[in-house]
């Protein structure tokens, strides 16, 4: 038996079954490697759901977070210490919008906080209804997943007791039919990421923005995973040049460390009055530090570049094989959209071959890299895809057609353009 063996075994017996059983017992990482409990390594091409976003054991959130946990680590929000205070002064600068923010631990809960001020928005305008998209997905807790558009992870926890209503994610028209007086938010991702990296078309967040003025709704923008350097900026909307209400920010904020945000315009954020929410861990100032040096990082090291030059060589590559066909999101957020339903065969084989990488549908495989990943480790992780391909997939079947939901209307086998919209 080897030790990932026993490990998975004392897994299975000592952890709730919702994970089911993950393949690789990961003991420690370097940079863009991980090696297992029995000395494997694999190249990490999905930085733990886009939340490694400087890779792993990198010396300045080694440095930010033993530093602040041994000056101090935590305070509660009975009292206030200097690094949450830098980290909103921070964000709301890389945001550019005048606003407030909230600090807690996790997506799900930057969503229940932006819920929050939809509902108390609502309350002072007579507004119930909150517009949601098919396929989206805001997390787990009970506030995020009565928004979440994926069906199958909602309703076992059905009823909500909230007016809730879905449109297709990324038709301009069904959102024009829904969002009237009676709207108090409207929730989405830029780009949609559990459901496989499928982005909106151009103009769709402005038309959003436009619609939500119009009748007086919040526009709250779901960052989690777009947020924070995945499509080679700090925010995806500001490629759209507009200024939602509220957003919110998780995974890659702390580049490993558990931290979540909202950012609010001013008027939208003064719905946040004394007593209203709050969060023990909320602006913990080991998370806080963290944050700082994830984003001082990308600041010192301009990884933002790096990002955008090797999304599009990527892009190129890739749309080389005719068993992908189609490459979509941007830079180094992508879902590799195959011929055939194999991408759980395809990311099973990566495993064996050294490489980390999830299938969040049949015909995707999803990365999420490090933003520090190297010329050379893209490549790498190029070859062995085509090699995890020669096996599930030897002979593309024909004729080639497009089997993704959403393609924007763009053209099945061309690439997104990298750093802009599709
Ligand atoms: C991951 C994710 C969430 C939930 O974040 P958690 O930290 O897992 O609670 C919400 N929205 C989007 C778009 C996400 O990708």
């Amino acid at each position: 038996m080897t030790y990932t063996e026993q490990i998975k075994a004392r897994y299975a017996a000592a952890l709730m079954g919702n994970y089911g059983l993950p393949p690789v017992a990961i003991r420690e990482g370097e940079g863009r490697t991980v090696t297992d409990v029995d000395g494997n390594t694999y190249l990490d091409m999905i930085g733990g759901i886009a939340v490694s976003s400087l890779g792993h054991n990198h010396p300045a959130l080694v440095e930010a977070v033993s530093g602040q946990a041994a000056r101090l680590a935590h305070t509660s929000n009975l009292f206030l210490h200097e690094k949450e205070i830098e980290l909103a002064e921070k964000l709301l600068e890389l945001w550019g919008n005048p606003g407030k923010a909230f600090l807690c631990n996790s997506g799900t809960e930057a969503n229940e906080a932006a819920l929050k001020l939809a509902i108390l928005h609502g309350t002072a305008t007579g507004k119930t209804r909150i517009v949601a998209t098919e396929n989206g997905f805001h997390g787990r807790t009970l506030g995020a997943l009565s928004i979440t558009g994926k069906a199958a992870i909602r309703e076992p926890f059905a009823p909500y007791g909230r007016d809730v209503v879905f449109v297709p994610y990324g038709d301009i028209d069904a959102l024009k039919a829904a969002v009237d007086e009676s709207v108090a938010a409207v929730f989405l991702e830029p780009t949609q990421g559990e459901t496989g990296v499928v982005p909106a078309p151009a103009g769709y967040l402005k038309a959003a923005r436009e619609l939500t003025a119009e009748h007086h709704a919040l526009l709250i923008l779901d960052e989690i995973q777009s947020g924070f350097g995945r499509t080679g900026a700090w925010f995806a909307h500001h490629a759209e040049g507009i200024v939602p209400d509220v957003v919110t920010l998780a995974k890659g904020l702390g580049g490993g460390v558990p931290i979540g945000a909202v950012l609010a315009t001013d008027e939208t954020a003064a719905l946040f009055t004394k007593g209203v929410h709050g969060s023990t861990f909320g602006g913990n100032p080991i998370a806080c530090a963290a944050s700082l040096a994830v984003i001082d990082t990308i600041e010192r090291d301009h990884l933002f570049e790096n990002v955008l030059a090797l999304g599009r060589r990527l892009g190129d590559r890739l749309l080389a094989d005719p068993r992908i066909t189609e490459v979509r999101g941007q830079a180094l957020w992508r879902g590799i959209n195959l011929a055939a339903p194999v991408a759980g065969e395809v990311v099973e084989h990566l495993i064996g071959l050294g490489v980390l990488a999830n299938a969040p549908r049949p015909d995707t495989v999803r990365i999420a890299p490090p933003l520090t990943i190297t010329e050379s480790e893209l490549d790498a992780f190029c070859d062995k895809l085509v090699e995890a391909l020669d096996t599930a997939l030897p002979h593309p079947p024909a004729p080639l057609r497009d089997v993704s939901p959403h393609t924007g209307g763009a053209s099945p086998r061309k690439p997104h353009a990298p750093g802009g919209r599709p």
